[in-house]
């Protein structure tokens, strides 16, 4: 018995398939702004990251959000998204051990 779907997502650094939960959402905004979406709502173009930095780290150095956003992605911005995922990474587990809480795996 399957209660319900899960949506899966790739990670386009490791490309290994994920439940869209467990990714971390970059998109590109229609401004062509280039952004982490903790709430995964934003309009634009996404692309999906591991909550890991080293996925982050893999992403930048083969340039996978270039590739997924469609748009070149310049170093200065993956370094400045590469700080706010460090931040944002911490938050993002602590939310996720909050939802397994009234949650069976
Ligand atoms: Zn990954």
């Amino acid at each position: 018995m399957r209660p319900r779907k899960v949506p899966l997502r790739k990670c386009v650094a490791c490309q290994e398939m994920m439940p869209k939960k467990e990714l971390i959402r970059i998109v590109r905004t229609p401004s062509g702004e280039v952004a982490i979406d903790l709430t995964g709502k934003k309009a634009g173009r996404g692309a999906y990251l591991c909550g890991k930095v080293s996925c982050f780290k893999l992403a930048k150095k083969t340039k996978a959000l270039d590739r997924a956003l469609k748009q070149s992605v310049g170093d200065d911005i993956y370094d400045a998204l590469e700080k706010e995922f460090v931040a944002v990474e911490e938050q993002f587990i602590a939310a996720k051990e909050l939802e397994s809480d009234d949650e069976e795996a």
